[in-house]
């Protein structure tokens, strides 16, 4: 072909390329330093007690010195966009019912992220990205290995680090010019009021019931809409509570379900992007309630079916009048909500990391990890039968245990029997019935197990107590953890 000629013009293509990119860059500069200029002469430096989320604890302006969070305030009160937010935001702006209004209710609005896991992630990235003025994270957990398959705010190297700070961090290399508020506590009764109070929205990214209840009472009495999400297994749900006369959760849901119906992500898992899909929901949910733009997701449900890829919205009740915290008769007060036991209520942990232990056998029915590992050293003939689902046993076990789960184990008892057999045919060492040891996850299928093998003829069954977890800490540290 024409040989060099070709070669040069795509190097001196390739610069003109590199030299505009590097134009523009400089252009977009120039306008930000014009428009901070400006506006540092058109207006005193407003307070920092002035905006929404003012005297929240290490509240920073993503840039650090906290000049041009002001400079974009102030443009935005006097009506004009700052060149660099309408060079961000441009196709918001280019769309017309949200447009600059959109944009400017946006960058006036604070909303705060109960929880920076699956759900948090989405809705703290979209919330930042997207130029809400104050964006607060609430979260009192450090990232772990078995978190990032989910909540894709974390990376790597934020493992055994604060999830607020690494979800923070990740915000701040997306927008610097929002400003960004640490809550490194988990939120509790006793600190929600104060948090809560400084924010125009709540998002609740949370997974369990009692704080359901907890942050959906607490909007009620400060009036603040919620948006609402929940993500298990393959299936999520989203609504905005209270607002627009929508309900609150205790309208919907005056008492707490059992607590069996209640599960979470650590004991039933969920596939890595469901919380994905509905902690996008969420964002757009909090984007539509701070602008006025579209209707918000208020009076009815969204039930998304990942399986199936279908996504339903049922209509749900509007608030009742009868509601022990939003009804007219209402009595509850600011000072009740921080005395509430909300884990009492529920009949559930806040934290994820606390599973509820039960305590359904005597001292005499159990056994320790360690006493069961010393056992096995002797050699002392017995068997080991795991109660958990077919699918936990794939994951691991221990050796030469037998997998019989909790829930078909009444009707399998036969096999349980012949099992026991074999073991005493090979031990040989006596006719007595050989030991009969339970083990689950955590520990306590394996006592609701015992319980019933024993009025079921099996009178020397034990349970290992705190299952596969206990062994994994206190005997094999090389155990898998799940
Ligand atoms: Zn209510």
């Amino acid at each position: 072909m024409d040989g060099g000629g070709g070669g040069r013009r795509e190097v001196v293509a390739g610069e003109l390329e590199r030299l505009r990119a590097e134009r523009q860059e400089l252009d977009i500069r120039i306008r930000l330093l014009e428009s901070e200029l400006e506006a540092g002469s058109a207006a005193p430096a407003s307070p920092a007690g002035e905006d929404a989320a003012a005297g929240v604890e290490d509240g920073l302006c993503g840039g650090g010195s906290g000049g041009a969070c002001q400079t974009r305030r102030e443009f935005v009160e006097s009506g004009a966009l700052p060149a660099d937010m309408i060079y961000r935001y441009s196709r918001h702006l280019l769309l017309p019912d949200f447009g600059v209004e959109g944009q400017r209710k946006l960058s006036r609005s604070s909303v705060l992220v109960v929880g920076a896991g699956g759900l948090g992630s989405p809705v703290a990235l979209y919330l930042a990205a997207c130029g809400v003025g104050v964006l607060g994270i609430v979260d009192g957990d450090d990232v772990e290995l078995n978190n990032l398959h989910r909540q894709i705010i974390h990376k790597e190297a934020y493992v055994g680090r604060s999830k607020v700070k690494s979800a923070a961090d990740a915000c701040r290399a997306i927008n610097s010019s929002i400003k960004l508020v640490e809550h490194h506590h988990t939120l509790k009764p006793s600190n929600a009021l104060e948090i809560v109070r400084k924010y125009d929205i709540v998002v609740d990214a949370t997974d369990n019931l009692p704080t359901r209840y907890m942050i959906s009472d607490c909007c009620v009495l400060l009036n603040k809409p919620l948006i609402s999400g929940a993500a298990l297994g393959l299936e999520g749900q989203l609504t905005v509570y209270h607002h627009n006369g929508s309900p609150c959760y205790r309208c919907l849901f005056p008492n707490p379900p059992p607590v069996a119906a209640c599960q979470r992500c650590s004991d039933s898992g969920v596939l890595g992007v469901v919380p994905g899909v509905i902690g996008c929901l969420q964002a757009l949910e909090a984007i539509k309630v701070a602008t006025d733009v579209g209707e918000p997701l208020c009076g009815r449900m969204l039930l998304f079916d990942a399986l199936s890829a279908r996504i339903r919205i049922v209509k749900i009740r509007g608030s009742s009048p009868v509601c022990t915290i939003c009804g007219e008769k209402s009595v509850f007060t600011q000072e009740e909500f921080q005395k509430f036991d909300y884990e009492k209520f529920t009949e559930s942990p806040m934290s994820d990391k606390s599973t509820p232990s039960l305590s359904l056998l005597p001292d005499s029915a159990r056994v320790t990890c360690t006493e069961y590992k010393r056992m096995i050293d002797k050699g002392e003939p017995h068997l080991l039968l795991d109660v958990r689902p077919a699918h936990h046993f794939q994951i691991t076990s221990l050796p030469q245990s037998l997998n019989i789960p909790l829930s078909v184990l009444e009707e399998k008892l036969p096999l349980l029997e012949i099992s026991l057999k074999e073991t005493m045919d090979t031990s040989a060492a006596s006719d007595e019935q050989p030991s009969l040891y339970v083990v689950c996850r955590r520990g306590n299928d394996s006592q609701s197990a015992v319980q019933l093998l024993r009025e079921k003829g099996f009178p020397s069954a034990k349970d290992i107590v705190g299952g596969l977890q206990s062994w994994a800490q206190d005997v094999d540290p090389d155990f898998p953890a799940y």
